[in-house]
């Protein structure tokens, strides 16, 4: 194919990634068979499928069940022994063809190629499929990418945007308001972008939920290195992905937005950004997209004597990597994903550690989150046409009902507060069973290690072992006395233990429900954004909030998922949300819109009364999840399928178009 013909495929397959030609198979027959029994069938038989042709190989009969998964992921969504067994041999001789025909690039698919792929990797649920086609780089119409260009439709009006944030959401957002041409501005408080990826840098920093279910639909990384990524694997992957989009030159980095002002007679936002030397710009921008993050702003709670303390305290977010924690005696507060990961990364190292729980985590399964990604899976990558793509695919498909079933609270269920049903019962005795043998010969610790709350009421976390490992080994001390205050040398807990050491490192999670938290957004009547929520942050679709027009949230309140779905694609859906907007308006001719009361508030009874439904919206449970109001206001209880469905169209009945 010409240069300009990969170009082209490359444009319409809306994948900055975009692999056209692979190396030729040219193992034997038995090789092949080795390969095949290594690989993930749904995933093999769909690249083969659409790399030959050939859709007739997926019968019926091979469809994977999609066994919901409870603790462990089911192999093969799991396909039974026979069904595996035949799906084997389909896929050797498919991969046969792909070698003796010598296959090696596959192009975009028909549209029936596509659906009778799809309903075959989704056991026959079609209503998946219009949010799947988003994420398959192979669909003829992803639906992601703006099909419309601002030139053609702006009519030489003056209109720009302001990005707030470089992180995985800003650089979503920024991505498709660049593809269609609307002129754009990015500022980024810090010196780098990347976001919550370019600020965590604590030792053991990675991903605890699947790399391939974590990256974007228009950036379709297929040689990861890892199951669960490195934080430096991440942060380098959202550096290429900017640089490929064209977004890197163009960010403005140390400007932080610290006021905006809708000024109606103007019908513009009004906003002051800051620098790193305190000097402040003020300019103005037709519209504003907030993708400042919702793990952003570190909690570090107050305990008496804190400033007393002599030694060296940072929050896990403000790792000091100056600081040589090795021999020295370390503490970490808290006990959540950030602890789970520096925790069992230092312990080795350091001359002592303790560890300050308030809380027991509920910890998955997952044997392989250290592990990089197998030889099978590499081979594959580089010899079956997008087979790492398909790949990601398949993950997503499995995160789409996710774990739901868990979590979900039982109306009657007598086994609260430690249970909200009789599935979430039967998990928290498998974890249970799993946390007793990795204490084994330690019954006090394991005393303590048993959370007393249900599974799915805060985030779980992934785990090989290595936690048990770090709280079991010699040096390691479990304080679970709450801490009393800090002395020049240490921490002192409620039943007088003094825990002398040098370093504290602050685990202690962050403010997430303190949405836009350091600035001033006045909208509508001077209207402040944060007395309009009076702590209760609320957003249409997570992204519009009434009487603050062409105001967007990307990645707002109630649009996290914890138990299901793919984080990259509620915020890609919300950027691209906040994009139909602004086609709506430009082709309206209007200057601005305006989300309806009505509309903010049908939206947040329906998340409200499915999120009363969870494990983290009982009353007897507290976690990150709720705002001090109690609301539970940062989780999408729902699938990704309700977000495509929501975000879909901009609903003019739900707007207020200002002339
Ligand atoms: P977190 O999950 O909120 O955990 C904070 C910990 O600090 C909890 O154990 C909490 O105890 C404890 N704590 C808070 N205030 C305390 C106090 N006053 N005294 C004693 N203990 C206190 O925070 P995080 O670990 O930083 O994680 C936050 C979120 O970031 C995660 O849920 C996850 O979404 C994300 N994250 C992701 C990754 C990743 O892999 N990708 C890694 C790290 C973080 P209680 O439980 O009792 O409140």
């Amino acid at each position: 194919m010409s240069a300009a013909g990969v170009r082209s495929v490359q444009a319409a397959a809306d994948d900055l990634f975009w692999q056209d030609t692979y190396e030729p198979v040219i193992e034997s027959d038995e090789e092949l068979l080795r390969i095949v029994e290594g690989a993930d069938l749904p995933a093999l038989l769909a690249a083969l499928a659409a790399a030959t042709g050939d859709t007739t190989i997926l019968t019926p009969d091979l469809r994977p069940p999609l066994v919901p998964v409870d603790t462990v992921n089911h192999p093969h969504g799991g396909m039974t022994p026979d069904q595996q067994e035949r799906g084997r041999r389909t896929a050797l001789s498919a991969l046969r063809r792909l070698r003796d025909e010598e296959i090696t690039s596959v192009g975009i698919l028909s549209a029936d190629d596509t659906n009778t792929i799809l309903e075959f990797l989704c056991n026959g649920h079609s209503e998946w499929t219009g949010m799947l086609q988003h994420e398959l780089d192979l669909a003829p119409n992803k639906g992601g990418a703006p099909q419309w260009r601002f030139e053609d439709i702006a009519d030489g009006r003056d209109f720009s945007v302001l990005i707030v944030g470089s992180g995985v959401a800003g650089i979503a957002a920024a991505h498709r308001f660049s593809q269609a041409g609307v002129p754009l501005t990015i500022i980024e408080a810090g010196d780098r972008l990347g976001g919550t990826w370019q600020k965590n840098r604590y030792p053991g920093v990675r991903l605890d939920t699947p790399t391939f279910g974590y990256s974007y639909s228009f950036a379709q990384r297929a040689d990861w290195p890892h199951q669960f990524a490195q934080g430096c694997e991440i942060r380098e992957y959202l550096e290429t992905v900017a640089r490929r989009a064209g977004l890197d030159e163009s960010i403005e980095f140390g400007s932080r937005l610290v006021r905006a002002e809708w000024i109606e007679s103007a019908r513009v936002w009004r906003v002051t950004t800051r620098s790193g030397d305190g000097g402040e710009k003020t300019r103005e921008f037709n519209a504003v997209i907030s993708a400042c993050g919702q793990l952003d702003i570190p909690n570090i709670p107050d305990f008496p004597g804190q400033d007393a303390f002599t030694g060296i305290a940072m929050h896990s977010q403000d790792w000091d990597e100056s600081v040589d924690w090795r021999g020295k005696r370390v503490a970490v507060i808290g006990t959540g994903a950030s602890a789970y990961q520096i925790v069992p990364a230092v312990c080795d190292d350091v001359d002592s550690l303790v560890v300050f729980q308030r809380s027991a985590p509920w910890m998955l399964p997952a044997p392989n989150y250290h592990d990089g990604m197998s030889e099978t899976f590499s081979w594959l990558a580089r010899k079956v046409p997008h087979y790492a793509q398909w790949f990601r695919l398949w993950v997503l498909i499995l995160g789409i009902p996710g774990r739901f079933h868990t979590v979900r609270a039982e109306s009657g269920w007598e086994g609260a507060p430690l249970s909200v049903s009789r599935k979430n019962q039967e998990v928290r005795e498998e974890l249970t069973r799993i946390l007793t043998e990795q204490f084994a010969g330690h019954p006090e610790l394991l005393k303590h290690a048993i959370p007393v709350y249900p599974p799915g009421a805060k985030r779980m976390l992934r785990d090989n072992g290595v936690w048990a490992k770090a709280l079991t080994s010699a040096h390691t001390t479990l304080a679970t006395s709450p801490i009393r205050e800090f002395t020049p040398n240490g921490i002192v807990t409620e039943d007088g233990t003094e825990h002398a050491v040098d370093i504290i490192v602050y685990a202690t999670g962050f403010r997430p429900s303190e949405y836009l938290e350091g600035m001033e957004i006045l909208g509508r009547g001077g209207h402040e954004i944060h007395d309009v929520w009076e702590g209760d942050a609320r957003a249409y679709n997570g992204v519009t909030v009434p009487g603050f027009p062409n105001f967007f949230m990307v990645y707002g309140p109630n649009v996290g998922g914890v138990v299901a779905g793919s984080l990259h694609f509620m915020l890609e859906r919300a950027g691209e949300y906040a994009l139909k907007a602004v086609r709506e308006l430009l082709e309206r001719r209007a200057s601005a819109l305006d989300v309806k009361q009505a509309a903010l508030e049908r939206f947040t009874a329906w998340v409200d009364s499915e999120n009363r439904q969870m494990a983290w919206g009982q009353p007897y449970v507290r976690t990150w999840y709720q705002n001090s109001a109690g609301r539970v206001s940062q989780i999408w209880p729902f699938t990704n399928i309700e977000y495509w469905d929501a975000t879909e169209s901009i609903d003019p009945e739900d707007y207020e178009f200002l002339a």
